[in-house]
C-alpha cells in the first residue's frame, strides 16, 4: 500500500465544556495538522496523490477554521472541538472531496501542542461510492 502524507497549520480559540480546569475557559493553540492518503495503486503520472492538490484541498478545508472561535461552527454545536472532533471533521470534509475506489483519507492526526496529538483513522470498511 501506498501513503502519502503532507503537513499544514493553523490557528484557532476553543473552549472544552465539562472538562474542568483550564481547558474550559477560551484559550488559542497554533494547530498543527498531518493528513495522509492510502491506496493500492498509482495514477499515470506515477502518484499516489499531488502533494500540491493535497495541500490545496487541506488548506481549503483549514481556511473554515483559521481564527475562528471554533465553538461557535454549527458541527460543534453539540460537541467540544476538542483535537479528537477537529481531526474527525477535518477527515470527513477531505474524504467527501478525495476518497475514490483508489485512493482514500486514512488518517488525520491534529497537535494542539508539541507534546499533545490526537489521531481519527477511517475503518479499512470505509467506502465512499
Ligand atoms: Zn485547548
Amino acid at each position: 500500500m501506498y501513503e502519502v502524507t503532507i503537513n499544514r497549520s493553523f490557528s484557532a480559540a476553543h473552549t472544552l465544556r465539562d472538562v474542568g480546569g483550564k481547558c474550559e475557559s477560551l484559550h488559542g493553540h497554533n494547530f498543527r495538522v498531518e493528513v495522509t492518503v492510502a491506496g493500492e495503486s498509482l495514477n499515470g503520472e506515477g502518484l499516489l496523490v499531488d502533494f500540491r492538490l493535497l495541500k490545496r484541498w487541506t488548506d481549503e478545508a483549514l481556511e473554515m477554521l483559521d481564527h475562528r472561535h471554533l465553538n461557535e461552527m454549527d458541527f460543534f454545536a453539540d460537541s467540544n472541538p476538542s483535537s479528537e472532533n477537529l481531526a474527525r471533521w477535518i477527515h470527513d470534509h477531505l474524504a467527501d472531496r478525495i476518497d475514490s475506489d483508489r485512493v482514500r483519507v486514512s488518517r488525520v492526526t491534529v497537535w494542539e501542542s508539541e507534546d499533545a496529538r490526537a489521531v481519527y483513522e477511517s475503518g479499512a470498511d470505509r467506502r465512499h461510492s
